[in-house]
């Protein structure tokens, strides 16, 4: 976008606006691109939603009509369609219109959904990369999602496991030497942690969930694969699970240092999960 695209009444193709699909990064507003800044500050209208930081919504001028199509588990605020919708209505208008999300908008984030519908009203879009939650909260929690003599690959998985469309192949999953990172994992730890179990993996493999990471308010809570579920019925969402042995690095690495630091956490939850296994 330029801000040409804004002056130019003249030609045919003028009352045509655009919509910019921007990532916002995971919360922390200094993770927030150069580009996106600069979306932010040059649009007519944001549609965003509920990840994006409060910090974040601040640095946008008062004048930009903000709209807010927040989605929570289960209880869309404003149905994907709506959200569609809303997308096309306004750059017909004319507007300049950045569509802000959480992360990155093509990792879990539904963008290219976006764009898709777009294309039938031929409104022209760009898409502006963000830092997404696993890359995030894996710096500020110190836990390198690679490391050469930890994991030789990681993979991103949806924790959304009971949907029809799944085709979560476990035991690539499963294999040693490789970082998983479940988004939107937190209800489902339970399942996550028996599937990766009936595939080979083992119940001591080390494990974290990183709760609002990036945040002042984040917590890492280290768990292993067997204590997942008891530790993720603490947490809160946002949160992501990472399961590897690179989260064990988190206690050397860590620099981040958030309300709770890591030390609190883990004797807190070491806790936890020795009551819970006392219950049991
Ligand atoms: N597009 C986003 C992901 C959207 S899916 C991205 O690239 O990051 C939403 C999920 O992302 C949440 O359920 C949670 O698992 C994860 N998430 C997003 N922000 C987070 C944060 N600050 N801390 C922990 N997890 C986060």
């Amino acid at each position: 976008m330029t801000t040409d695209n804004k002056v130019c009444h003249l030609t045919p193709q003028s009352t045509m606006g655009k919509v910019i699909l921007v990532g916002a990064g995971p919360g922390d507003p200094d993770l927030l691109t150069v580009k996106a800044l600069r979306m932010l500050q040059q649009a007519d209208v944001v549609v965003y939603d509920r990840l994006v930081s409060n910090e974040i919504i601040e640095l946008i001028p008062e004048k930009t009509d903000l709209i807010f199509v927040g989605k929570r588990a289960g209880n869309h605020c404003v149905p994907q369609d709506g959200i569609n919708q809303i997308l096309v209505e306004e750059a017909l208008k004319g507007q300049i219109v950045v569509r802000l999300k959480g992360g990155d908008p093509f990792i879990f984030g539904r963008g290219g959904e976006e764009l898709e519908a777009l294309l039938p009203h031929d409104i022209p879009f760009e898409v502006v990369p963000g830092i997404t939650a696993a890359a995030g909260c894996a710096a500020y929690a110190g836990i390198p999602l690679t490391h050469r003599d930890h994991a030789q690959s990681v993979q991103f998985v949806t924790g959304h496991l009971k949907s029809e469309k799944e085709q979560i192949d476990w035991s690539s999953l499963a294999r040693t030497n490789n970082t998983l990172v479940f988004y939107m994992g937190l209800n489902q730890s339970g399942e996550i942690r028996r599937r990766l179990e009936a595939h080979g993996m083992s119940p001591l493999t080390p494990a974290a969930i990183v709760e609002r990471g990036t945040s002042h308010n984040q917590r890492v809570l280290p768990c292993s694969l067997e204590t997942l579920e008891i530790i993720a019925a603490h947490a809160e969402s946002p949160a992501l699970i990472i399961i590897g042995s690179v989260t064990q690095l988190a206690h050397k690495l860590s620099w981040f240092e958030p309300k709770q630091s890591l030390l609190s956490c883990y004797s807190e939850m070491t806790e936890v999960a020795e009551d819970k296994r006392e219950i049991i």
